[in-house]
């Protein structure tokens, strides 16, 4: 290929050395450098590079997690492919838009993203170039505006890769794709995007940097302590007051929490979910209002003509083939035929399934059944204009040539076209006035067909005079029309949306209807999904436009059970603005150019991927690769159990901490009578070899039972709560501390220690206070065990959610007995930690110890569960 794939390649390979340098350098690092040189200023050489290794350590370790991370979010770009429309064999085709080469002609259409630099050969567009020079005002760009001396990006007959079309319909010819284009020239200048902390990395940011003060204040106030308390020497309390410092800063907490919105965001990837920024993951987590559409996200999307009414009365059509039922001829309803096939851009071609919008497709499939010609190519050949689709508006009108004349045909809303109707077709074909009672009966239909869940569209034709040229304004053409017939289709609902909207009647998360479809069929297909049960507000769009904003967040806040219909996009706006104010956070869907501001200011915007436009996917932080509800369901879940699980892993990681100071504390407080029971070193073992593998796996938790049962958190509730920094260090750490100083006193008074006996090298208890060191620090690691297994549920019982549900914690648990026992059994590692083998009883004596901690806390979640349901239901 001479022009190479239409695509942007970044600049440069990856940054990698300074991406590691930044991990070196980041604050709660710099706090290690200090301890670090503080311990090579006062020769404790071993410590110091103790120090050091764990800051490289987890820099590595950091910088991996982010690797992923930052894979993770560019793989999404490859399950949704930017596809683009060109002329191929003189047909219109839907390309991938990397196949795009110069010399192809594109068509553009509204809603597009433009995928390379095009100049205009026919039709006018107006195009959102913000990505390229900042100007939010669409500008216009039209085949008919020719400019000399002009800057390119102002040239009104060229537009640019990048760019999206937000109205009108164009056709060009391709000039220039992938690095070529002007936006291939802005990239390659550019550096690669950072992305801002979540919400959720800043919370916990805030917090690691308030232990880490707390650990530095605890480490210095170690030091008279020890010195005056234990007689240590000055330099020897300093040692250890790095050493606790080293231990207890929580380095780890901040790449694991990313890696854990990383995973969350690659399964819901292939759970239909797209998520485009890592902090969603956690606000869907907090999601209690889904405004939601109707059309193809509650329903199916796949539209069945169902029947049609002309002046002379209903006609059913049956999808057998054939012509309907009954039928006479009936010149009202050969002119339904006709109008639906005109006023049309589907196409349906034999053993293929049929292309365009569903609504259309319905419309083409009834006039085909109806007996008229809905060959495309025809049809196109005979159009002489258009005025697109408006979901302002709710209708499209064509103008077109029948026999020598021009005739326009408009299909919309009913409330839209009827107003426009003066008169109305008989069923010989005769132009009757429409009176009053005329437009009762119409309505009176379409309410009968709304009622049943059916969408109903009307269809209106006016011929022109006779070589007038065609209206060129909307208004002109769409008025005085001739009211033809009603065509009612069936768009059934998802079979899998009952279910997830009873789930979110349990999650305490309330939805809104928000269609543009007529208010009887929203409450119909609203009903029938279980929306609503009993008879909702309907607030119409044209109640809706006259409400100040303040009385709209009235009706939000005090209609619980309401439904928007006929809304405009700009009521979603309104709506979106209105509950956020009330401190909801709000998921609001949409799928059209003019829902992309409401798509932006909602909490999380949700674009279709199927039959969305390119702009709302881009204006949208979640795109459902299969249109569903029921996925915004399943996002909101994996979110909430993201949280739920980030929480687990934080109380794990600062259960460490009370074991990791009550040795020492012990130590100074009994003023030399009692032998440090953890030396320095294998305080810092046990951090490399506990904290971050089952941290990590419990990230991969399942959720617990009851997860979309409770309340929706609320939006100010922090991810670190006081009950849970209880349970980490006074329940959890506590019991570790008591088992942990057990098993050393166990050992050392079992060989004759009494209080105030010497231990050092050389004495006969020497290498007993080294067994009860060992114990100490084995002790520590059996209670983690305990604890990783206690933290996985908040309330439930283990059992619930099975004990050997994780696979990744049990793996991770089987690494860190594997690295105790090289601590242990190692002569390399006994020699530089002081560990020593222990006799085989006393490490049968350790294998209570997980059970004793994980019991322990199975037994407060029992009490607390049995507490909360004595509340719910006093006797
Ligand atoms: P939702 O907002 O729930 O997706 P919707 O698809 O009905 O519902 P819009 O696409 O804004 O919302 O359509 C609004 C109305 O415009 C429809 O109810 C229908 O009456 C009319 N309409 C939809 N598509 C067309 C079309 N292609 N041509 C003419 N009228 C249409």
């Amino acid at each position: 290929m001479q022009y190479g794939p239409n695509e942007l390649r970044r600049r440069g390979g990856r940054r990698w050395p300074a991406e590691l340098v930044r991990q070196l350098v980041h604050p709660l690092a710099l706090l290690l450098w200090l301890a670090a040189v503080l311990l090579f200023i006062v020769g404790s050489f071993v410590v110091a590079v103790a120090v050091v290794l764990i800051i490289m350590l987890n820099a590595a370790f950091a910088f991996a997690q982010e690797l992923q991370a930052e894979r993770a979010v560019e793989a999404l770009a490859e399950y949704l492919p930017l596809r683009a429309k060109a002329v191929r064999d003189g047909r219109p085709v839907e390309i991938d838009a990397t196949q795009l080469v110069p010399g192809d002609i594109a068509i553009i259409e509204e809603g597009d993203r433009i995928a390379a630099d095009v100049r205009l050969l026919a039709g006018a567009i107006e195009v959102d170039m913000s990505a390229l020079t900042g100007e939010a005002v669409p500008a216009l760009r039209s085949a008919s505006i020719l400019d000399v001396d002009v800057p390119v990006l102002r040239a009104h007959d060229l537009v640019f890769s990048g760019t999206s079309c937000t109205g009108g319909q164009a056709r060009g010819v391709v000039f220039a794709t992938g690095m070529m284009t002007e936006l291939g020239r802005i990239a390659a200048l550019s550096e690669r995007v950072e992305q801002d902390p979540s919400p959720l990395e800043r919370q916990v940011r805030r917090v690691a940097w308030l232990i880490a003060a707390v650990s530095v204040a605890l480490a210095f106030a170690f030091i008279p302590v020890a010195t005056f308390g234990a007689h240590l020497s000055p330099i020897n309390a300093l040692v250890f007051a790095a050493g606790l410092l080293a231990g207890m800063v929580p380095e780890g907490l901040l790449p694991v929490i990313t890696l854990a919105l990383a995973v969350a965001v690659k399964v819901l990837a292939t759970r239909g979910a797209l998520v485009k920024r890592l902090s969603a993951v956690e606000t869907l987590g907090s999601t209690d209002v889904i405004c939601t559409d109707k059309t193809g996200t509650l329903t199916e999307n796949r539209m069945r003509p169902m029947a049609v009414w002309t002046a002379t009365g209903r006609t059913d059509l049956n999808d057998t083939g054939g012509n309907p039922a009954g039928t006479l001829p009936d010149a009202a309803l050969d002119a339904v035929a006709r109008v639906a096939a005109t006023c049309n851009n589907a196409r349906l071609r034999p053993g293929e399934e049929p292309s365009g919008d569903p609504t259309e497709v319905a419309v083409l499939l009834a006039a085909q059944l109806l007996g008229a010609d809905t060959d495309a190519d025809r049809r196109e050949a005979g159009r002489r204009w258009q005025f697109h689709f408006d979901p302002e508006l709710k209708l499209m009108s064509t103008i077109d040539q029948h026999g020598d004349r021009l005739v326009v045909h408009t299909k919309g809303a009913p409330e839209a076209v009827l107003p426009r109707c003066s008169a109305l077709l008989d069923q010989q074909g005769r132009r009757v006035p429409l009176s009053d009672p005329d437009k009762e009966r119409v309505t009176a239909q379409v309410d009968a067909f709304a009622s049943d869940g059916l969408r109903v569209l009307t269809l209106a034709e006016r011929a022109l005079p006779i070589q007038r040229r065609p209206p060129h304004r909307r208004v002109d053409a769409e008025r005085d029309l001739c009211f033809v017939g009603l065509i009612a289709m069936l768009d059934p609902p998802r079979p899998e949306v009952p279910q997830a909207v009873a789930d979110c009647r349990t999650a305490g998360i309330r939805i809104i209807v928000i269609t543009g479809d007529h208010p009887l069929t929203a409450v119909s297909i609203a009903r029938r999904v279980g929306i609503t049960d009993g008879h909702p507000r309907v607030i119409s769009g044209e109640e809706l436009d006259r409400l100040h904003e303040y009385q709209i967040a009235e009706l939000v806040r005090d209609e619980p059970d309401i439904i928007f219909a006929r809304a405009s996009p700009e009521a979603k706006l309104h709506i979106a603005d209105a509950l956020r104010e009330q401190g909801h956070v709000v998921a609001m869907t949409g799928d059209g150019v003019n829902d992309a501001p409401a798509l932006r200011r909602a909490d999380i915007g949700v674009a279709m991927g199927r039959s969305g436009t390119d702009v709302a996917r881009e204006a949208s932080t979640m795109v459902l690769t299969d249109d569903n509800f029921a996925s915004i369901v399943a996002a909101v879940r994996s979110g909430r159990r993201i949280y739920d699980n980030v929480r687990k892993f934080i109380i794990y990681i600062f259960a460490h901490a009370t074991p990791e100071v009550t040795p020492f504390l012990v130590f100074a407080l009994a003023g030399g009578a009692v032998p440090l029971p953890l030396t320095i070193l294998q305080l810092l073992a046990f951090d490399v070899g506990s904290e971050t593998l089952p941290a990590l796996a419990l990230s991969r938790e399942p959720a617990e039972p009851g997860l979309m049962q409770r309340p929706p958190r609320p939006r100010a509730e922090g991810v670190i709560r006081g009950p849970m920094l209880l349970r980490a260090w006074l329940f959890l750490g506590v019991l570790v501390s008591a088992l942990q100083m057990a098993g050393f006193f166990y050992v050392l008074t079992r060989a004759g220690w009494r209080p105030g006996a010497q231990t050092g090298a050389g004495t006969h208890l020497n290498h007993a206070y080294r067994q009860a060191t060992t114990m100490t620090f084995l002790g520590m690691i059996a209670g983690q065990v305990g604890t990783a297994f206690a933290v996985r549920t908040q309330r439930a019982s283990l059992r619930s959610v099975g004990v050997l549900s994780n696979r990744y914690l049990l793996a991770g648990i089987v690494g860190e007995l594997l690295l105790a026992a090289v601590f242990v059994y190692a002569p390399v590692f006994q020699q530089i930690l002081g560990t020593t083998a222990l006799p085989p009883l006393d490490l049968l004596l350790l294998i209570p110890y997980p059970f004793i901690v994980w019991g322990a806390d199975e037994l407060r979640r029992y009490l607390i569960r049995r507490h909360a349901a004595r509340r719910r239901s006093p006797p």
